[in-house]
């Protein structure tokens, strides 16, 4: 939980000025409460469905595990994902593994573990029905379905468009449940979609509930008797801070339609989603330093951490509230726009914003960070990537070391040839 101690901003009691003594900057900060907070509100939202959490959205292994020990199975997308979550304790039948474009070593590494695939193509179906025959195991999968919606959000992440590159069309999905049904070593158990992210009414969900139905209904009569829906995630979370759909009214809403319509398709269907954003998104805040202030064409604040570290503003055009975390109680004055150190003139976290006046040496507070964070930053202009940090009950624990030059230099070889 995020408050304030004399002018300085605390998460989970702790003073960020504390943390960054220890870890320098940038750093990510995330409060135990607030994960833990969205945590329990999605098990009371939905107390009867099964939740799997998008790890994606921060594999950090702290925060796995606390998700892990809550109850929720994860979803994951890759080799480095799934390994991430068994090693935080995540039991490979609560594990799906999604994915447009799984490598076959992906594939045979899912296959032993013991995990689910969200299956995205017949090539991929083959693919793990022959690995699955030679393995001696029987895989249970569901396909990837495109049913053609398309949410209010930002292109980049509307990911059940009819032009997506993401999951089967809707209209050839019963054939493919056909050639499943037929084929060795592959059980069909579930329909999955995912229409996108950052998604702040349930209608496009309800949209894609509905296709999936209607999908399904056909599916049975083939003789499959589908055992899950997962309708993946996307729920929002109010970057604004002007209000957003709650996990408890986006529950309401979707649950009266998928209840109505399992009762007369197939009563025993269980519904999944996969938040992940909505889990992690606002329980971190990315702590950055002013290293100079520079009136300008506008008042430029330079601080540390550019999209190296937080890439959302620059590649989705991503509004992250900010505020002064030493100079809470002053007053704002100046109009201000927070820059990064990038050699890019898109290197801006924030922009016109109206603060207390900012110096040098001051810190930054980027709210909501916590998804899509650190986990797409990067080391661009041979900068290390930055701590993470865990604040629980006014203690503190580095759940990621920061990065030093060696991790730039990293695997790197000069060929002796070239001495
Ligand atoms: C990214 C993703 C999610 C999580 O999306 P959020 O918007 O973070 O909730 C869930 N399922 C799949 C398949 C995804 O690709």
């Amino acid at each position: 939980m995020f408050g304030e101690d004399d002018g300085m901003l605390t998460v989970d009691g702790v003073r960020i000025d504390e943390i960054v003594q220890k870890t320098g900057t940038p750093v990510y900060v995330t409060s135990y409460g607030k994960l833990m907070e969205n945590l329990r509100a999605y098990k009371s939202a939905f107390p009867n469905q099964r939740l799997l959490y998008a790890v994606k959205a921060n594999y950090n292994l702290a925060i796995l595990k606390i998700i892990q020990k809550e109850g929720f199975g994860a979803d994951v997308f890759s080799m480095g994902e799934l390994y991430l979550a068994l090693l935080a304790g995540f039991k490979p039948e609560s594990i799906l593994f999604n994915g447009n474009s799984k490598s076959d070593e992906e594939i045979l590494a899912g296959i032993r573990a013991g995990v689910k695939f969200s299956v995205d193509s017949l090539d991929e179906l083959y693919t793990i029905s022959d690995m699955a025959i030679k393995e001696g195991k029987e895989v249970e999968i569901a396909f990837r379905v495109n049913p053609d919606v398309s949410p209010e959000t930002h292109p980049k992440i509307a990911t059940g468009l009819k032009k997506s590159k993401f999951g089967i069309p809707w209209e050839q999905t019963v054939e493919a449940y056909r050639i499943a049904y037929e084929l060795p070593n592959v059980i069909p158990k579930g329909i999955h979609c995912h229409i996108g992210s950052q998604i702040l009414s349930a209608s496009p969900f309800i949209e894609a509930i509905n296709r999936l139905f209607d999908v399904s209904a056909e599916i049975q009569k083939i003789g499959i008797e589908l055992e899950f829906m997962d309708i993946g995630g996307g729920l929002g979370i109010d970057y604004e801070g002007t209000g957003s759909l709650s996990k408890e009214d986006f529950s309401k809403e979707i649950l009266s339609v998928f209840e109505k319509r399992r009762d007369e398709i197939n009563p025993e269907l269980e519904l999944w989603l996969e938040p992940g954003r909505s889990i992690v998104g606002d329980t971190t805040v990315l702590i950055t330093r002013v290293n100079s202030v520079k009136r300008a064409y506008k008042n430029f604040v330079a601080v540390d951490a550019g999209f190296n570290t937080l890439i959302r503003p620059a590649m989705y055009n991503a509004y992250h509230r900010v505020s002064v975390a030493n100079k809470l109680n002053r007053k704002n004055e100046e109009v201000y726009t927070i820059a990064g150190p990038i050699c890019e003139s898109g290197d801006i976290l924030a922009e016109d914003r109206k603060l207390p006046v900012v110096e040098k040496g001051d810190l930054i507070a980027v709210y909501d960070a916590g998804a899509y964070g650190f986990v797409m930053s990067s080391q661009y202009n041979g900068r290390p990537r930055c701590a993470e940090v865990l604040a629980k009950d006014g203690e503190f624990y580095i759940i990621r070391e920061r990065e030093d030059i060696a991790d730039i230099v990293g695997k790197q070889k000069i060929p002796e040839l070239l001495f």
